[in-house]
């Protein structure tokens, strides 16, 4: 028999995949110069220079010892997880070691392993704060717990407290935080992370268990105007933290990522543990080797993300000057903005007819906006602003 489940899922793309071959279509009948694709969160400033040297060197200079196409432990290689470690401790002033660490491919990975370490029972349910990235209701399906969704606060889209208290009960596993966020761009503040990490504390005491927080921040480094993404894990010790090297060093085809236990978790290394027994159970164990000695050696680095800076200001400064209604973004490199009728997916079919590519937000839980991926060239950008004059202009 085949699950259908798993039928369903893999029958039918998800809406982002669908955009994304449309304008492959697309631009094989009209030309690249004339699709705006908008789609996909695929960064378009390439990884540092360094990351390519230390690739060809691990690659020209092969050792014995190091068995570089061979398998490292599961949970990744030492040296590895210790240079994660020190630059961790170097921006956070915290005292992590190799053994908070479990290395994966990429954050999806990360993300899954978390879930499946903290979902016992199918009773269950993990809370995720809409806007949210579409994934996470396959993920926290998948390990078979409910997907509870908090509407944001508006108009900051921070979070809503109100309705996260109310969505919170003795059967909640988890919260799922994403700052800074896809697709609204935001960065949570630090006052909200300790408010959050308040409510958390006093419905772990109530439930009689901890409430964990899982925080994934792949666009964790990628922030504007100076502003830092503030670090979860030091506000709530029951956080796990999920990241990848896809979005800030550019390399989101190598699937390289990690989770990290802080060793402020009561229970770390039972959760530690779990973590381990969750990567070999979904078949997670020993993430790419050439990558991860790759990152013993850039781990601090990250791509110019000055070119994503400019971009934003590019779009967002263009959009609201012809009248578009959109949220200014503290970080990662999408712009959520608001759909010119109610229906975002009828919105967007529109705005394929000025080979506009955007993406309804229904999927993330908070319909009537569109998500605008701005990890494009600038010049596409500023080629697509009359597109978006004319869809602006077909609905006065
Ligand atoms: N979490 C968020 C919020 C994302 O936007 C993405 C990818 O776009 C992921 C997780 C998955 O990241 P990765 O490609 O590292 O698996």
């Amino acid at each position: 028999m085949i699950n259908q489940k798993m039928y369903e899922l893999g029958s039918r793309r998800s809406v982002i995949r669908e955009l994304f071959e449309y304008g492959k279509k697309r631009i094989a009948e009209v030309g690249a110069d004339n699709v705006y694709d908008f789609s996909i969160g695929n960064p378009s400033v390439e990884a540092p220079e360094a990351v390519k040297e230390a690739a060809v060197s691990l690659l020209e200079n092969v050792k014995p010892s190091t068995r570089l196409h061979g398998y490292t432990s599961a949970q990744g290689d030492p040296e590895a997880r210790k240079a994660i470690a020190d630059d961790l401790n170097s921006r956070y002033g915290t005292s992590y070691t190799g053994n908070n660490l479990y290395l994966t491919c990429g954050a999806a990975a990360s993300l899954t392993i978390c879930l499946q370490a903290v979902i016992d029972s199918h009773s269950q349910n993990v809370l995720v704060l809409a806007p949210y990235f579409t994934e996470y209701r396959v993920f926290i399906e998948s390990r078979g717990a409910e997907c509870r969704v908090v509407p944001p606060a508006l108009p900051s889209f921070g979070i809503n407290f109100e309705e996260l208290e109310k969505c919170l009960d003795a059967s909640t596993a988890a919260i799922i935080l994403n700052s800074p966020n896809n697709p609204s761009g935001v960065i949570y503040p630090e006052e909200e992370l300790r408010k959050l990490a308040a409510v958390l504390e006093r419905k772990s005491r109530e439930f009689g268990h901890p409430v964990y927080l899982i925080s994934d921040e792949p666009y964790r480094e990628i922030a504007y105007d100076g502003k830092k993404t503030p670090f979860t894990a030091c506000f709530y010790p029951d956080t796990l933290v999920c990241y990848s090297y896809s979005k800030g060093l550019s390399l989101p085809g190598e699937r390289i990522g990690y989770v990290l236990v802080p060793d402020t978790m009561p229970e770390w290394q039972r959760m530690y543990a779990a973590v381990c027994g969750a990567g070999r159970s979904l078949g997670f164990i020993c993430a790419p080797t050439l990558w991860q000695h790759v990152i013993t050696s850039c781990a601090p680095l990250t791509s110019d993300l000055s070119i994503y800076a400019r971009n934003r200001e590019l779009l967002f400064g263009g959009l609201t000057e012809i009248g578009y209604t959109c949220v200014h973004p503290d970080g990662a490199f999408y712009l959520f903005a608001k759909a010119l009728e109610e229906d975002a997916s009828s919105f967007c079919e529109r705005a394929k007819k000025y080979d506009l590519l955007l993406v309804p937000s229904d999927d993330f839980g908070c319909p009537g906006y569109v998500r605008i991926a701005y990890c494009v060239s600038g010049d596409m950008i500023t080629r697509s602003m009359p597109a978006f004059k004319k869809l602006f202009e077909s609905y006065k």
